[in-house]
């Protein structure tokens, strides 16, 4: 089978934590070049400073990989696809909705294939929760995620910057969970966001969702940045016939009422990749907008609290 040449363009923490390894390790892709404006080093890979210097030196690429903050992401993307090639963004995909909207449409008309990547989603746990709840319906979730940003992002200031979205970066994977699992739309009907008084986004939110329906009761969200003891990334679920399913470790396994059912090592991104080679095969976008729209609107109605400075 020939393999497709990719290119990764931002050589930051993802990119070389999950990226670029399964790029290497995928039989589908084979990895030409990296886009980097540092000296890094990937072996046999020539690294080029900008995307407008791979796209003039190297033009047998075929597929891209925009693995830089969001900030910087949509212009990149517009570049990429405006150059033939297709696309593949990390999350959050840009910063605004209607930037994510003109880039469908760019690809669209040009016959391009571009896929959000939403990690979290690829994850066996998620899904079976998600046929679960389908068949026993949601009447409460309540949605924990707590790290600590100084572990996960040290030193990346662009997350505390307009654009970096602070805890919501983490949080939207919660929503990309909750996003695909719940049987019924939700909507945010309140949200707190509280600031550090020396950076422009958040580092606590607190989210309550409604859905309009009367089976369901009370629906919130934590996410919580400063947590220096115990991570938790759950999503606790009560259907209306009794179970408590508790999806944890970010989306890797399920407990349905105390029992784990689902209980799977580490493959989100190989599974992104297969998908992405699934998708060019097939010549289909795959743009999900749900979790990133539900963060919007935790914007739209957040009440604003500060809280003392944070430092790294
Ligand atoms: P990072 O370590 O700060 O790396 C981002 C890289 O993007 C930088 O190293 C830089 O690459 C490039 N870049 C281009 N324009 C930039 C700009 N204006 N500001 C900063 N960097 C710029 O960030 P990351 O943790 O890899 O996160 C990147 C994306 O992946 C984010 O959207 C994040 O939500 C997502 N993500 C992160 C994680 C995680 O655990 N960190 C997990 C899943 C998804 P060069 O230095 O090579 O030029």
């Amino acid at each position: 089978m020939t393999r497709i040449p990719i290119a990764v363009v931002g050589a930051g923490k993802i990119a070389q934590d999950e990226h670029i390894p399964s790029i290497l390790a995928s039989d589908r892709f084979s990895l030409v070049a990296v886009v980097s404006s540092r000296e890094v080093r990937v072996p046999d890979v020539p690294v080029f400073g900008t995307m407008i210097e791979l796209l003039a030196q190297m033009p047998t690429v075929q597929a891209i990989s925009v693995c830089t903050p969001p900030s910087a992401r949509a212009e990149l993307v517009r570049e990429a696809l405006e150059a033939g090639k297709h696309v593949l963004m990390e999350k959050p995909p840009v910063t605004t909705l209607s930037e994510l909207e003109a880039l469908q449409e760019l690809a669209n008309e040009r016959s391009q294939v571009l896929f959000q990547a939403w990690h979290s989603q690829h994850n066996k746990a998620v899904l079976r929760a998600k046929k679960f709840l389908l068949e026993h319906g949601v009447v409460s979730l309540r949605i924990l995620w707590r790290e600590n940003v100084r572990q996960w992002h040290y030193g990346q200031d662009w997350i505390w910057q307009p654009g970096g979205f602070g805890v919501c970066d983490p949080g939207v994977n919660a929503l990309s969970i909750l996003t695909r699992v719940m049987p019924y739309p939700v909507f945010v009907s309140r949200s707190r966001l509280v600031y550090p008084s020396n950076r422009q986004a958040p580092g606590l939110v607190d989210i309550e969702f409604t859905s309009g329906r009367s089976e369901s009761g009370t629906m919130t969200a934590t996410f919580d940045w400063l947590a220096e003891d115990e991570e938790v990334w759950e999503l606790h679920f009560h259907t209306k016939d009794g179970h408590e399913v508790v999806i944890e470790g970010g989306g890797r396994r399920l407990r349905q009422d105390g029992v784990v059912v689902e209980d799977q090592a580490p493959a989100e991104y190989r599974s992104i990749y297969e998908r992405f080679a699934h998708l060019l095969e097939t010549g289909e976008s795959d743009v999900d907008a749900a979790p990133f729209r539900l963060m919007s609107d935790v914007f739209f109605k957040g009440a604003i609290e500060t809280a003392p400075e944070f430092h790294w």
